[in-house]
Protein backbone atom coordinates (compact mmCIF):
# COMPACT_ATOMS: atom_id res chain seq x y z
CA UNK A 1 0.00 0.00 0.00
CA UNK A 2 1.40 3.50 -0.97
CA UNK A 3 1.91 5.98 1.87
CA UNK A 4 -0.98 8.28 3.47
CA UNK A 5 -0.48 12.23 1.81
CA UNK A 6 2.44 13.10 3.48
CA UNK A 7 2.16 16.31 5.68
CA UNK A 8 -1.08 17.80 4.41
CA UNK A 9 -1.10 20.95 6.62
CA UNK A 10 -4.16 22.69 5.09
CA UNK A 11 -3.78 26.77 5.12
CA UNK A 12 -7.05 27.21 6.59
CA UNK A 13 -7.78 31.10 5.01
CA UNK A 14 -8.36 33.30 8.20
CA UNK A 15 -12.45 34.89 7.89
CA UNK A 16 -11.98 38.54 6.26
CA UNK A 17 -13.40 39.85 9.45
CA UNK A 18 -11.90 42.06 11.62
CA UNK A 19 -9.16 40.10 13.51
CA UNK A 20 -6.73 40.72 10.47
CA UNK A 21 -7.34 44.45 10.40
CA UNK A 22 -9.74 44.17 7.75
CA UNK A 23 -13.25 45.72 8.20
CA UNK A 24 -15.89 44.68 5.45
CA UNK A 25 -18.92 47.16 4.81
CA UNK A 26 -20.92 47.73 8.10
CA UNK A 27 -18.83 44.56 9.64
CA UNK A 28 -20.42 41.90 7.60
CA UNK A 29 -18.39 38.98 8.55
CA UNK A 30 -18.30 37.67 4.69
CA UNK A 31 -17.12 39.85 2.09
CA UNK A 32 -20.21 41.47 0.60
CA UNK A 33 -21.12 41.15 -3.28
CA UNK A 34 -21.11 44.58 -4.76
CA UNK A 35 -23.79 43.59 -7.17
CA UNK A 36 -22.94 46.35 -9.51
CA UNK A 37 -21.36 47.50 -13.03
CA UNK A 38 -20.35 51.02 -11.78
CA UNK A 39 -19.67 53.21 -9.03
CA UNK A 40 -20.58 56.46 -8.23
CA UNK A 41 -18.42 60.18 -7.90
CA UNK A 42 -19.48 62.99 -5.29
CA UNK A 43 -18.36 65.81 -8.01
CA UNK A 44 -16.53 66.07 -11.05
CA UNK A 45 -13.03 67.07 -8.32
CA UNK A 46 -13.73 64.06 -6.61
CA UNK A 47 -14.24 61.78 -9.89
CA UNK A 48 -10.47 63.39 -10.82
CA UNK A 49 -9.18 63.05 -7.97
CA UNK A 50 -9.42 59.44 -8.55
CA UNK A 51 -8.55 59.45 -11.88
CA UNK A 52 -5.40 61.36 -10.40
CA UNK A 53 -4.60 58.06 -8.25
CA UNK A 54 -5.25 60.64 -5.00
CA UNK A 55 -8.19 58.78 -3.98
CA UNK A 56 -8.92 54.97 -3.76
CA UNK A 57 -11.79 53.30 -4.98
CA UNK A 58 -13.35 51.45 -7.92
CA UNK A 59 -14.73 53.14 -11.32
CA UNK A 60 -16.49 50.45 -13.00
CA UNK A 61 -16.80 46.55 -12.46
CA UNK A 62 -14.34 45.93 -15.87
CA UNK A 63 -12.06 47.74 -14.07
CA UNK A 64 -12.26 46.24 -10.62
CA UNK A 65 -14.79 45.70 -7.86
CA UNK A 66 -14.77 45.19 -4.00
CA UNK A 67 -16.30 41.79 -4.36
CA UNK A 68 -13.62 40.54 -6.92
CA UNK A 69 -11.08 42.24 -5.15
CA UNK A 70 -11.95 40.07 -1.93
CA UNK A 71 -11.92 36.73 -3.42
CA UNK A 72 -8.34 37.65 -5.57
CA UNK A 73 -6.70 38.33 -2.03
CA UNK A 74 -7.99 35.28 -0.86
CA UNK A 75 -6.47 33.02 -3.86
CA UNK A 76 -3.15 35.12 -3.45
CA UNK A 77 -2.58 34.04 0.28
CA UNK A 78 -3.50 30.51 -0.48
CA UNK A 79 -1.14 30.78 -3.81
CA UNK A 80 1.66 32.54 -2.18
CA UNK A 81 1.00 35.20 -5.18
CA UNK A 82 1.70 38.63 -4.94
CA UNK A 83 -1.41 39.25 -6.60
CA UNK A 84 -3.57 37.44 -8.98
CA UNK A 85 -7.07 38.18 -11.20
CA UNK A 86 -9.98 36.50 -11.82
CA UNK A 87 -11.91 36.02 -15.70
CA UNK A 88 -14.85 34.71 -16.70
CA UNK A 89 -13.84 31.41 -16.88
CA UNK A 90 -10.64 29.16 -16.92
CA UNK A 91 -10.25 29.13 -20.81
CA UNK A 92 -10.55 33.27 -20.47
CA UNK A 93 -7.98 33.14 -17.70
CA UNK A 94 -5.34 30.77 -20.47
CA UNK A 95 -6.30 32.39 -23.10
CA UNK A 96 -5.76 36.36 -21.65
CA UNK A 97 -1.98 34.75 -20.57
CA UNK A 98 -1.38 33.88 -23.90
CA UNK A 99 -2.48 36.87 -25.49
CA UNK A 100 -0.26 39.24 -22.96
CA UNK A 101 2.80 37.13 -23.31
CA UNK A 102 3.01 36.06 -26.99
CA UNK A 103 2.93 37.69 -30.62
CA UNK A 104 4.13 37.16 -34.09
CA UNK A 105 7.12 34.99 -34.26
CA UNK A 106 7.03 34.38 -30.67
CA UNK A 107 7.45 30.89 -29.63
CA UNK A 108 5.07 28.71 -27.45
CA UNK A 109 5.96 24.90 -26.07
CA UNK A 110 3.07 23.15 -24.51
CA UNK A 111 4.63 20.71 -22.22
CA UNK A 112 2.46 17.44 -23.46
CA UNK A 113 -1.08 16.68 -22.70
CA UNK A 114 -2.96 19.61 -21.64
CA UNK A 115 -6.71 20.41 -21.42
CA UNK A 116 -8.10 19.89 -24.90
CA UNK A 117 -8.91 23.74 -26.00
CA UNK A 118 -5.84 24.89 -24.26
CA UNK A 119 -4.78 23.04 -27.17
CA UNK A 120 -6.79 23.83 -29.84
CA UNK A 121 -6.84 27.62 -28.78
CA UNK A 122 -3.03 27.84 -29.30
CA UNK A 123 -2.90 25.52 -32.44
CA UNK A 124 -5.79 27.24 -34.02
CA UNK A 125 -6.00 31.08 -32.93
CA UNK A 126 -2.61 31.76 -31.85
CA UNK A 127 -1.26 29.94 -34.71
CA UNK A 128 -3.53 32.49 -37.16
CA UNK A 129 -1.29 34.92 -35.09
CA UNK A 130 1.56 33.55 -36.37
CA UNK A 131 2.83 32.13 -33.14
CA UNK A 132 5.13 29.08 -33.21
CA UNK A 133 3.28 26.45 -31.13
CA UNK A 134 5.48 23.37 -30.57
CA UNK A 135 3.75 20.54 -28.79
CA UNK A 136 5.86 18.28 -26.86
CA UNK A 137 5.30 14.42 -27.59
CA UNK A 138 5.32 14.15 -23.21
CA UNK A 139 5.16 15.69 -20.57
CA UNK A 140 8.53 14.95 -19.13
CA UNK A 141 11.79 17.68 -18.92
CA UNK A 142 13.50 14.79 -21.16
CA UNK A 143 11.07 15.67 -23.51
CA UNK A 144 12.01 19.61 -23.12
CA UNK A 145 15.60 19.20 -23.48
CA UNK A 146 15.04 17.26 -26.69
CA UNK A 147 12.92 20.40 -28.10
CA UNK A 148 14.39 22.22 -30.90
CA UNK A 149 16.57 25.16 -30.34
CA UNK A 150 16.48 28.55 -30.58
CA UNK A 151 14.29 31.23 -28.39
CA UNK A 152 11.17 30.27 -26.38
CA UNK A 153 8.72 33.08 -25.10
CA UNK A 154 6.67 30.81 -23.21
CA UNK A 155 6.78 27.38 -21.75
CA UNK A 156 3.16 26.35 -20.55
CA UNK A 157 2.26 22.70 -18.38
CA UNK A 158 -0.80 21.64 -17.03
CA UNK A 159 0.81 20.27 -13.37
CA UNK A 160 -1.07 17.50 -12.86
CA UNK A 161 -1.60 16.96 -16.85
CA UNK A 162 -5.26 16.32 -17.97
CA UNK A 163 -6.05 13.29 -18.23
CA UNK A 164 -3.48 11.03 -17.13
CA UNK A 165 -1.93 13.37 -13.97
CA UNK A 166 1.64 13.18 -14.90
CA UNK A 167 3.86 15.28 -12.74
CA UNK A 168 6.86 16.54 -14.17
CA UNK A 169 9.92 18.39 -12.34
CA UNK A 170 8.60 21.31 -11.62
CA UNK A 171 12.17 23.03 -10.41
CA UNK A 172 13.91 21.66 -13.63
CA UNK A 173 11.20 23.25 -16.01
CA UNK A 174 11.39 26.47 -14.14
CA UNK A 175 15.25 26.17 -14.83
CA UNK A 176 15.25 24.79 -18.05
CA UNK A 177 12.58 28.19 -19.21
CA UNK A 178 15.00 30.84 -17.16
CA UNK A 179 17.87 29.68 -19.45
CA UNK A 180 16.17 30.03 -22.25
CA UNK A 181 14.39 33.57 -21.26
CA UNK A 182 10.88 32.00 -22.10
CA UNK A 183 8.10 32.65 -19.22
CA UNK A 184 6.87 29.48 -16.98
CA UNK A 185 3.02 29.48 -17.18
CA UNK A 186 2.01 26.41 -14.78
CA UNK A 187 -2.22 25.32 -14.96
CA UNK A 188 -2.36 23.99 -12.06
CA UNK A 189 -6.61 23.48 -11.82
CA UNK A 190 -5.77 19.72 -10.98
CA UNK A 191 -3.57 19.86 -7.46
CA UNK A 192 -4.79 23.62 -6.21
CA UNK A 193 -3.27 25.64 -4.08
CA UNK A 194 -3.77 23.80 -1.10
CA UNK A 195 -1.67 20.83 -2.88
CA UNK A 196 0.97 22.66 -4.72
CA UNK A 197 1.90 26.43 -5.08
CA UNK A 198 4.31 26.06 -8.50
CA UNK A 199 5.32 29.88 -7.63
CA UNK A 200 7.36 28.55 -4.89
CA UNK A 201 9.17 26.16 -7.32
CA UNK A 202 10.09 28.89 -9.95
CA UNK A 203 7.34 29.22 -11.93
CA UNK A 204 6.09 32.84 -13.04
CA UNK A 205 2.50 32.32 -13.13
CA UNK A 206 -0.51 30.18 -11.87
CA UNK A 207 -3.30 29.59 -14.13
CA UNK A 208 -6.29 27.70 -12.55
CA UNK A 209 -9.72 26.92 -13.56
CA UNK A 210 -11.76 28.26 -10.93
CA UNK A 211 -14.52 26.48 -12.15
CA UNK A 212 -13.04 23.22 -10.75
CA UNK A 213 -11.67 22.84 -6.89
CA UNK A 214 -11.17 26.16 -5.76
CA UNK A 215 -15.04 26.97 -6.64
CA UNK A 216 -15.73 23.61 -5.94
CA UNK A 217 -19.69 22.71 -6.35
CA UNK A 218 -19.99 22.88 -10.03
CA UNK A 219 -22.04 26.32 -9.65
CA UNK A 220 -19.89 28.73 -11.15
CA UNK A 221 -17.58 29.31 -14.29
CA UNK A 222 -14.37 31.14 -13.29
CA UNK A 223 -10.74 31.54 -14.44
CA UNK A 224 -7.78 32.78 -12.31
CA UNK A 225 -4.08 33.88 -12.34
CA UNK A 226 -1.35 34.11 -10.07
CA UNK A 227 1.85 35.97 -10.57
CA UNK A 228 4.09 39.21 -9.32
CA UNK A 229 2.31 42.75 -9.18
CA UNK A 230 3.92 44.39 -12.03
CA UNK A 231 2.41 41.41 -14.30
CA UNK A 232 -1.18 41.02 -12.63
CA UNK A 233 -1.21 45.31 -13.36
CA UNK A 234 -0.67 44.29 -16.62
CA UNK A 235 -3.21 41.98 -17.49
CA UNK A 236 -5.99 44.49 -15.56
CA UNK A 237 -5.31 46.70 -18.08
CA UNK A 238 -5.69 44.16 -20.59
CA UNK A 239 -8.65 42.56 -18.92
CA UNK A 240 -10.32 46.11 -18.99
CA UNK A 241 -9.79 45.62 -23.13
CA UNK A 242 -10.69 42.04 -23.23
CA UNK A 243 -13.88 42.30 -20.64
CA UNK A 244 -13.85 38.68 -19.77
CA UNK A 245 -14.47 39.64 -16.08
CA UNK A 246 -15.96 37.80 -13.38
CA UNK A 247 -19.66 38.93 -12.18
CA UNK A 248 -20.19 39.72 -8.57
CA UNK A 249 -22.16 37.32 -7.42
CA UNK A 250 -19.73 34.54 -9.34
CA UNK A 251 -16.57 36.21 -7.42
CA UNK A 252 -18.58 35.77 -4.20
CA UNK A 253 -19.64 32.23 -4.47
CA UNK A 254 -16.33 31.50 -5.34
CA UNK A 255 -14.73 33.65 -2.16
CA UNK A 256 -17.27 31.59 0.18
CA UNK A 257 -15.98 27.90 -2.38
CA UNK A 258 -12.15 28.97 -1.55
CA UNK A 259 -12.90 28.98 2.43
CA UNK A 260 -13.41 25.38 2.37
CA UNK A 261 -11.16 24.34 0.05
CA UNK A 262 -8.41 22.83 2.32
CA UNK A 263 -11.01 19.87 3.57
CA UNK A 264 -12.68 19.18 1.00
CA UNK A 265 -9.10 18.53 -1.26
CA UNK A 266 -7.44 17.06 1.58
CA UNK A 267 -11.00 15.03 1.64
CA UNK A 268 -10.69 14.28 -2.03
CA UNK A 269 -7.45 13.26 -1.75
CA UNK A 270 -7.55 10.73 0.45
CA UNK A 271 -10.52 9.07 -1.18
CA UNK A 272 -8.67 9.08 -4.34
CA UNK A 273 -5.40 7.58 -3.02
CA UNK A 274 -7.89 4.76 -1.32
CA UNK A 275 -9.79 4.50 -4.80
CA UNK A 276 -7.10 4.27 -7.04
CA UNK A 277 -5.44 1.61 -4.97
CA UNK A 278 -8.79 -0.49 -4.69
CA UNK A 279 -8.60 0.03 -8.50
CA UNK A 280 -5.37 -1.22 -9.41
CA UNK A 281 -6.42 -4.84 -7.73
CA UNK A 282 -9.72 -5.28 -9.85
CA UNK A 283 -9.05 -7.97 -12.70
CA UNK A 284 -11.21 -5.71 -14.57
CA UNK A 285 -8.92 -2.69 -14.45
CA UNK A 286 -5.66 -2.47 -17.09
CA UNK A 287 -4.22 0.19 -15.47
CA UNK A 288 -4.80 3.09 -13.03
CA UNK A 289 -3.35 6.70 -13.45
CA UNK A 290 -2.46 8.42 -10.16
CA UNK A 291 0.10 9.86 -9.04
CA UNK A 292 -0.30 8.83 -4.98
CA UNK A 293 0.22 5.17 -6.95
CA UNK A 294 4.28 4.17 -6.68
CA UNK A 295 3.45 2.55 -10.46
CA UNK A 296 2.71 5.84 -11.68
CA UNK A 297 5.61 7.57 -13.43
CA UNK A 298 5.85 10.95 -11.80
CA UNK A 299 5.48 9.48 -8.34
CA UNK A 300 8.59 10.42 -6.93
CA UNK A 301 8.16 14.06 -8.23
CA UNK A 302 4.36 14.50 -6.92
CA UNK A 303 5.63 13.08 -3.65
CA UNK A 304 8.84 15.69 -3.33
CA UNK A 305 6.30 18.68 -4.59
CA UNK A 306 2.53 18.08 -3.75
CA UNK A 307 1.39 18.03 -0.27
CA UNK A 308 -1.11 14.95 -1.76
CA UNK A 309 -1.82 13.67 -4.67
CA UNK A 310 -5.57 14.99 -5.45
CA UNK A 311 -9.16 14.13 -6.35
CA UNK A 312 -8.92 13.47 -9.87
CA UNK A 313 -7.86 10.04 -11.22
CA UNK A 314 -7.96 8.11 -14.44
CA UNK A 315 -8.15 4.30 -14.98
CA UNK A 316 -8.38 1.58 -18.35
CA UNK A 317 -10.01 -1.31 -18.38
CA UNK A 318 -9.09 -4.79 -19.40
CA UNK A 319 -12.42 -4.76 -21.58
CA UNK A 320 -11.81 -1.12 -23.60
CA UNK A 321 -14.18 1.28 -24.87
CA UNK A 322 -17.47 -1.27 -24.48
CA UNK A 323 -16.61 -2.38 -21.02
CA UNK A 324 -15.90 1.71 -20.06
CA UNK A 325 -19.59 2.61 -21.69
CA UNK A 326 -20.82 -0.01 -19.58
CA UNK A 327 -19.35 0.73 -16.37
CA UNK A 328 -20.24 4.42 -16.42
CA UNK A 329 -23.53 3.45 -17.04
CA UNK A 330 -23.65 1.07 -14.13
CA UNK A 331 -22.17 3.61 -11.73
CA UNK A 332 -24.82 4.82 -9.24
CA UNK A 333 -23.03 7.05 -7.12
CA UNK A 334 -20.57 9.58 -9.55
CA UNK A 335 -22.72 11.67 -12.06
CA UNK A 336 -22.13 11.26 -15.21
CA UNK A 337 -21.15 15.22 -16.22
CA UNK A 338 -18.35 17.26 -18.00
CA UNK A 339 -15.77 18.86 -15.47
CA UNK A 340 -14.18 17.84 -11.91
CA UNK A 341 -13.31 19.11 -8.68
CA UNK A 342 -17.00 19.42 -7.21
CA UNK A 343 -18.47 18.13 -4.12
CA UNK A 344 -20.25 15.29 -6.11
CA UNK A 345 -18.67 12.73 -7.86
CA UNK A 346 -18.42 12.86 -11.32
CA UNK A 347 -16.98 9.46 -13.86
CA UNK A 348 -17.01 9.81 -17.49
CA UNK A 349 -15.58 7.64 -20.34
CA UNK A 350 -13.37 10.68 -21.48
CA UNK A 351 -12.62 10.56 -25.15
CA UNK A 352 -16.67 10.30 -25.38
CA UNK A 353 -17.31 13.27 -23.38
CA UNK A 354 -14.53 15.54 -24.30
CA UNK A 355 -13.56 14.27 -27.39
CA UNK A 356 -17.39 13.67 -29.04
CA UNK A 357 -16.88 15.55 -32.10
CA UNK A 358 -13.17 13.57 -32.96
CA UNK A 359 -14.55 9.69 -32.14
CA UNK A 360 -12.70 7.68 -30.34
CA UNK A 361 -9.76 7.60 -32.76
CA UNK A 362 -9.78 11.13 -33.60
CA UNK A 363 -9.10 10.92 -29.50
CA UNK A 364 -6.66 8.50 -29.67
CA UNK A 365 -4.92 10.73 -32.15
CA UNK A 366 -4.61 13.16 -29.72
CA UNK A 367 -2.75 10.63 -27.24
CA UNK A 368 -6.29 9.92 -25.34
CA UNK A 369 -6.90 6.19 -25.16
CA UNK A 370 -10.14 4.78 -25.93
CA UNK A 371 -11.90 3.18 -22.96
CA UNK A 372 -9.89 5.81 -20.73
CA UNK A 373 -12.35 6.83 -17.95
CA UNK A 374 -12.11 9.77 -15.92
CA UNK A 375 -12.75 9.47 -12.45
CA UNK A 376 -13.33 12.97 -10.05
CA UNK A 377 -13.87 12.09 -6.40
CA UNK A 378 -16.12 14.26 -4.50
CA UNK A 379 -16.80 13.95 -0.59
CA UNK A 380 -19.12 10.55 -0.45
CA UNK A 381 -17.45 8.36 1.50
CA UNK A 382 -14.77 5.99 0.43
CA UNK A 383 -16.77 2.68 1.47
CA UNK A 384 -20.03 3.71 -0.72
CA UNK A 385 -18.14 4.57 -3.61
CA UNK A 386 -15.84 1.88 -3.37
CA UNK A 387 -19.60 -0.77 -3.01
CA UNK A 388 -20.45 1.13 -5.84
CA UNK A 389 -17.29 0.23 -8.03
CA UNK A 390 -17.47 -3.26 -6.88
CA UNK A 391 -21.14 -3.31 -7.98
CA UNK A 392 -20.32 -1.85 -11.60
CA UNK A 393 -17.09 -3.97 -12.14
CA UNK A 394 -18.92 -7.15 -11.28
CA UNK A 395 -21.49 -6.04 -14.17
CA UNK A 396 -19.37 -5.79 -16.99
CA UNK A 397 -17.57 -8.53 -16.15
N1 LIG B 1 -7.46 24.06 -17.51
C1 LIG B 1 -7.79 22.80 -17.18
C2 LIG B 1 -6.74 21.89 -16.63
C3 LIG B 1 -9.11 22.34 -17.35
O1 LIG B 1 -9.41 21.08 -17.03
C4 LIG B 1 -10.08 23.23 -17.88
C5 LIG B 1 -11.47 22.80 -18.07
O2 LIG B 1 -11.81 21.66 -17.87
C6 LIG B 1 -9.69 24.53 -18.21
C7 LIG B 1 -8.38 24.92 -18.02
C8 LIG B 1 -10.70 25.50 -18.77
O3 LIG B 1 -11.50 25.96 -17.72
P1 LIG B 1 -13.02 26.48 -17.87
O4 LIG B 1 -13.87 25.30 -18.20
O5 LIG B 1 -13.29 27.07 -16.54
O6 LIG B 1 -13.01 27.51 -18.97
Amino acid sequence: MSEPPKNLKITEPSADGNKSGRRNAENSLPAPIFQTATFTFDSTADLAAFHDGESEGYFYTRYGNPTLAAAESRLSRLEGAEASLLYASGMAAVSSVFWALLGPGARLILLGETYRHTRDFAESLLSRYKVDVEILPENTIDALEKANEGPVRVLFAEIPSNPTMRVPELERLAEWARNRGAKLVVDSTIASPVLLRPLEHGADLVVHSATKFLGGHNDLLAGAVSGSRPFIDALVEQQAMLGAVISPHTAFLLERGMKTLGVRVERQSETALRLAEFLREQKQIKCVHYPGLESHPDHKTARKIMRAFGGLLSFELNGGPDAADRLVDSLRIPVLAAGFGGTESQAEHHPRMAYADLGLEGAQARGVVPGLIRYSVGLENFEALRDDLVEGLRIID
